[in-house]
């Protein structure tokens, strides 16, 4: 709390003032320092499949010149790199629009079970590919929320492909809309998978851009390690909550809550 009117010769007073100096200074010292490891680790990581697609050229332009095979094969290697860094530039856009917009509050009236099926529906090519049955259970009725369409899409896209990847090729993954009881009506969109789950540990920093519980794992299967992060930011701008449970071995929960918009049928 910050008090702001005239200044009083209270002894107490002045000393609330100066701690209250220092706790800003150093948190903005340390805004600056998050910043400034962001462009660190996004420069690195697109340094890094920049780096390789540079040394695939010199190559093919060099000893690989006449070598057709070789050709194919690099550049199929550099049209992986390419794409990991059109991924990794979309996501980091994605990331700073929605901070641009974190001040507005979401308006459109959207169906949450909609959103659900609809993306349950874009991710089958991807769970199929992998064996992976998603089940969805939504209930018969619209769940309305206040929000931004585009951007449940993506906290629902970024959560059922993470079930896919992360959860036991083979297996399943839940997906579930409904109506939480309690005297504030609430809704819930939950993506349950089975796989190996994730350690207590990494639990509270899985939403930090670039943290991931193992990197080379997250890379092979194409990720960014920005995905939770969006997730989080856009709940945060419906003012929602984002809850991870996972027992490792047993698999991961990921619950996002939002309140329901309009009276209750
Ligand atoms: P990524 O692009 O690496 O998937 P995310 O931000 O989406 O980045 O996720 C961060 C990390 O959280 C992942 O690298 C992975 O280690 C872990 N993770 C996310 N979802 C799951 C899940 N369902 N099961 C196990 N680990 C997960």
């Amino acid at each position: 709390e910050v008090h702001i009117g005239p200044l009083q010769s209270d002894v107490a007073d002045v000393h609330a003032g100066v701690v209250l100096f220092f706790r800003d200074l150093t948190s903005a010292r340390r805004l600056e320092a998050m910043r400034a490891d962001f462009v660190a680790n996004a420069s690195h990581e697109l340094r890094t499949p920049l780096a390789s697609l540079l040394g695939f050229i010199e190559t093919l332009q060099g000893p690989a010149r006449d070598d057709v095979k070789a050709r194919e094969r690099f550049l199929d290697i550099m049209k992986g790199q390419a794409q990991r860094m059109k991924r990794l530039i979309d996501d980091l856009l994605s990331l700073s629009r929605i901070e641009m917009r974190a001040h507005l509050s979401p308006t459109q009236t959207v169906d949450l079970a909609t959103i659900a099926s609809q993306m349950v529906e874009t991710v089958s090519p991807l769970a199929k590919e992998r064996g992976v049955v998603v089940k969805a259970t939504l209930p018969d009725r619209p769940v309305l929320v206040l929000g931004d369409r585009d951007e449940l899409l993506r906290v629902a896209e970024n959560l059922i492909e993470n079930a896919v990847k992360y959860g036991e090729s083979g297996g399943k993954v839940d997906v579930a809309v409904a109506r939480t009881e309690g005297p504030v009506p609430q809704v819930a969109f939950s993506v349950q998978d089975y796989g190996p789950g994730i350690a207590p540990e990494h639990l509270p920093r899985l939403t930090e851009r670039f943290y991931r519980v193992d990197v080379v794992q997250s890379r092979d299967k194409g990720g960014t390690g920005l995905g939770l992060a969006i997730v989080k930011h856009i709940v945060n701008r419906h003012r929602g909550h984002l809850d991870i449970a996972s027992e490792p071995g047993q698999g991961a929960r990921f619950t996002v809550r939002f309140s329901e918009a309009g009276p209750r049928p």
